[in-house]
This record gives structure tokens, sequence and C-alpha cells, in this order.
């Protein structure tokens, strides 16, 4: 088989499936809710505010790169975040006022220490790479061009997160999401690539790590591993299970448990964040009700 496994050894092309890090997260998380997101495609549950903090946020640092370079002050971040915040999930006028104000404070005390000028490789750029049975795509929040050591150019791949946890170098290093874009982001590019970096907005902190041939192999074989046993599951769904799953949401208990013998759930008390506990009662008898604002930092 080649390296992209795009061969058999009979020589016949063989599928690649397609995916993302977020699909094979999704997955080796609990298989039923990977059914219910990509599969099922059922509704979600409300959205979640820290969701839209996070998309703000998001947002307003695309934008504020497409501004030209003497438009790129903090303030300009401020504003970008002011007009176009995410409103959903949050308990009330005066939550979503403070936490618009938060959201702005955190935007623009992050791009006072970025240098205007320094353009990055790609802003939301879309990835993709074809590797151990996979077509893997994926869109890294920025990426930055670097002087490495050897004077060659490198591109860091770099991941904006607004969360309430700060987040470490293990972090970095064990995140199969950044070890896929630093292959899928080095193919696109042309150009070398090694290092992540987790810039947390909140404490102003950024967690990193250097790869080696050796630890983004790793990550790539454990991402193929998932990818296997999902793509076959998969399979089993568009050959006959598909077929059952109306029966399935209105109770048949045969069809969900042929169903779950592929898909099984996975409960637990983080069954609390899932955007389908609705349609899953073994995750709810696993955990409790939260309120849509629960993810804030120091949300009551
Ligand atoms: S509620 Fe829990 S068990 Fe049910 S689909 Fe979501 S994560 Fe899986």
């Amino acid at each position: 088989m080649s390296d992209d496994g795009a061969l058999t050894f009979d020589g016949m092309p063989t599928r690649l499936w397609s995916c993302t890090p977020t699909k094979l997260d999704t997955w080796l998380s609990c298989p039923r809710r990977f059914r219910f997101a990509y599969l099922d495609r059922r509704p979600k549950g409300l959205p979640w505010a820290h969701n839209s903090v996070g998309s703000s946020v998001h947002n307003a640092l695309r934008d504020w790169w497409l501004l030209p370079v003497e438009r790129r002050t903090p303030g300009a971040a401020t504003d970008l975040v002011t007009r176009n915040f995410l409103t959903d999930g949050f308990r009330d006028d005066a939550q979503i006022r403070e936490w618009r104000e938060r959201a702005a404070a955190m935007t623009s005390s992050y791009v006072a220490h970025l240098d205007p000028d320094d353009e990055p490789a790609g802003v939301e750029r879309t990835v993709s790479t074809t590797t151990h049975g996979m077509a893997l795509s994926g869109r890294v929040d920025r990426i930055d061009r670097r002087a490495s050591d050897d004077g060659a150019d490198e591109l860091v791949i770099v991941d904006y997160k607004t969360g309430r946890r700060p987040l470490t170098d293990d972090d970095a290093r064990s995140s199969l999401a950044l070890a896929v874009y630093v292959v899928a982001a080095s193919r696109t590019l042309r150009r070398r690539s090694r290092r992540v970096e987790l810039h947390h907005l909140p404490t102003g902190t950024v967690a990193a790590h250097d790869h080696t041939p050796e630890s983004i192999e790793r990550h790539l074989t454990r991402a193929g591993d998932i990818a296997a046993e999902a793509s076959t599951a998969e399979t089993v769904w568009k050959d006959r299970l598909a077929s059952r799953a109306e029966d399935a949401a209105a109770g048949d208990a045969d069809a969900v448990e042929a169903i779950d013998a592929h898909f099984p759930p996975s409960p637990g008390p983080s069954c609390s964040w899932c955007d389908y506990r609705r349609w899953c009662p073994s995750g709810r008898d696993a955990s409790s009700e939260i309120a849509p604002w629960s993810g804030l930092a120091d949300s009551a």
C-alpha cells in the first residue's frame, strides 16, 4: 500500500475515507453521537453561550487580519467583536452585555501583542492531505510563517482558545487535530511544519509543542485506526441500518439494539454537554441537565 493508502496490494485503487479531526474525535468520544451528527443528522439542542463567545472572537480575529495593515489595532478588534457579537445561549441581556465586553477586552489585549505587519501564511485556511486511508481536511485558525533554527521558513499552527480552562504544553502535544494540521498545512502550502500552539485568550498564555516525524506518525497511525473503525461502521449503516433509523427513533427496541451494536453510546457525566442529549436516554440517565450558559466562566 502506498503512504497515503490510495492503493491496495493488488494495485486496485481503494476509497479514501473523507474526514476532519472533529469527525474522528466525535467517533472516539461516542459512536452514538457520531451517528446522530454525521449519519442520522438529528437536530442539535439549544446553542451554548460559550460557543457564541468563541465564534465571536474567532470571527473578529479573522476579520482583523483582513483589515489594511494600518487599521490592525486593538481598538479595531474591540469594534469587530462588539459589532458582530453572537447572542445565542445567554441567560439575559445583562449577561450578553457582560460577555460582549469581556470578549472584546480579551481580543483587543491579545492583538496588542501581535505584529500587524507579520502577515500570516493563512487565516482560517482550509488544508487537506491524504494519508493512512483518509482524505483529511480541516480549517486552521491561523498559520504563521517563522524562521527556524537553520534559517528556513517554517509553518506554525495556531489555534485560538477561549474556554475557561487554561491549557498546557501537554494539551498541544496530545492534540490529534493539531498534529493533522501540521501534515495538511505542510502538504497544502508546500513548506516544512512541526510546531503547534494553543493561544488561550482569557489568560494570554501560549501552550506549544514541537513535533518530530515520530510523534506525527504516532498521531496519524492513531487517526488511521479511528478512521478504519468509523468507516467500517459507516458502511454497515449505509448497507443495512439507515433503513431502520426511523424505527429506532420511534423507540423500536430491536432497531435500537441493531444500531447500538455498531454505534454504541458512551454515557457519562460529560453527556451534559452533548448537543444530542435530548435524543439519548442513556446519556440523559448518566448526566444532569445544565443551562446553555453553564460553560461561561463564573456562570451562575
Ligand atoms: S448523550 Fe452521551 S451517550 Fe448520548 S450521544 Fe451524547 S455523548 Fe453519546
